[in-house]
């Protein structure tokens, strides 16, 4: 039996961020301009942090500028406005990612919709949502971004595709069935009330799941030879790593598809971890250089 070939992501993200470091280099040389992040972390989440270090990491490595705020679980949500206020009127400042999610006292929606569209790298403000739809230029949401250049790479021309979004999410789901459509494939979007769920998933030429449930969507969903896109990230017991010191179980990572089962019948298949992961941040730097070259009236860098 054939198996489907890995679309590797952590190596397509590096070739990327060299681009974005090329680029960045380029503006600091020709424009005196060195694109800048603010990061804004409210809480201890430790899964948040990993992430909120990883991208002012990866920020400076590019050769930006990454500021990064630390706010406590308990601050009111004024202060963290206010904060965010002073960003948008900061002119060193080019984007701004406020990391989700937020502690309860915090309204979401408000918090992002604070945040000046043309600094929004994440693309969530509602009126970056709203350019996305009716096709303006607009910061592209980072994770969906990094699974569409995946898939143009595999594939190349989208169009015509029957394309299934198993998930609705104002931060994957949507977003991705947007731009799906904008390269004229034929988009399903399924959810948790989706009826013939592998139906529907059998139709389909390209496979985004994105539904924060383990291996949820097994070999026989998928339709022989399509591609497969798994954005999930969800950690499980592994006890045949052993335990920790503590007694309890090691565990591991596996995506929303069962990838063993999948490899088999897909022709192309993203690896949890390796796939879109690593695409999610270089995205974000690249949005981040975009967005530094609009805030100074130069073209949009070609990456
Ligand atoms: P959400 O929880 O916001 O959305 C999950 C979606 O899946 C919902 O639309 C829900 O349907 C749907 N769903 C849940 N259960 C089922 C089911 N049994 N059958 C069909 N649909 C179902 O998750 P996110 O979109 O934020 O994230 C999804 C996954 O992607 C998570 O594992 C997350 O960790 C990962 N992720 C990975 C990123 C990366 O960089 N690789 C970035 C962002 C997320 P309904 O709307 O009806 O409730």
């Amino acid at each position: 039996m054939s198996q489907a070939s890995i679309i590797d992501g952590k190596a397509f993200a590096a070739r990327l961020r060299e681009k974005i470091a090329t680029s960045v280099a380029l503006l600091k040389k020709d424009h005196g301009l060195t694109p800048a992040l603010a990061v804004v972390l409210v809480g201890e989440d430790p899964a948040s942090q990993v992430y909120v270090n990883a991208k002012g990491k990866q920020t400076e490595e590019a050769g930006m500028e990454s500021i990064t705020h630390r706010l406590s679980p308990d601050t009111p949500e004024l202060e963290l406005l206010e904060l965010i206020e002073s960003l948008n009127s900061d002119p060193k400042i080019n984007g701004i990612l406020v990391q989700l999610p937020l502690p309860e006292q915090i309204d979401e929606t408000k918090v992002i919709d604070t945040i000046d569209p043309e600094k929004d790298v994440d693309g969530f403000h509602t009126i970056n949502v709203g350019r996305l739809w009716v096709g303006q230029v607009a910061p592209v949401p980072c994770t969906p971004y990094g699974c569409l250049l995946m898939l143009k790479d595999t594939i190349g021309d989208l169009t015509g595709k029957r394309a299934l979004v198993l998930g609705r999410s104002n931060i994957v789901g949507k977003p991705m069935a947007a731009l799906l459509l904008a390269e004229h494939c034929t988009v399903t979007i399924a959810h948790s009330r989706t009826k013939d769920l592998q139906a529907r998933c059998l139709e389909a030429d390209i496979l985004v799941a994105a539904v924060g449930r383990p291996q949820m969507v097994p070999g026989d969903w998928i339709k022989p030879g399509a591609t497969v896109i798994d954005v999930g990230i969800n950690r499980i017991d592994a006890p045949e790593k052993g335990v920790n010191e503590d007694g309890t179980p090691k565990t591991r990572l596996v995506g929303d598809v069962n990838f063993d089962e999948a490899v088999k019948v897909a022709g192309a298949i993203t690896p949890v971890p390796g796939g879109v992961g690593p695409m999610t941040i270089a995205n974000l730097l690249r949005n981040t250089v975009i967005a530094a070259c609009r805030q100074n009236g130069l073209d949009d860098p070609d990456l």
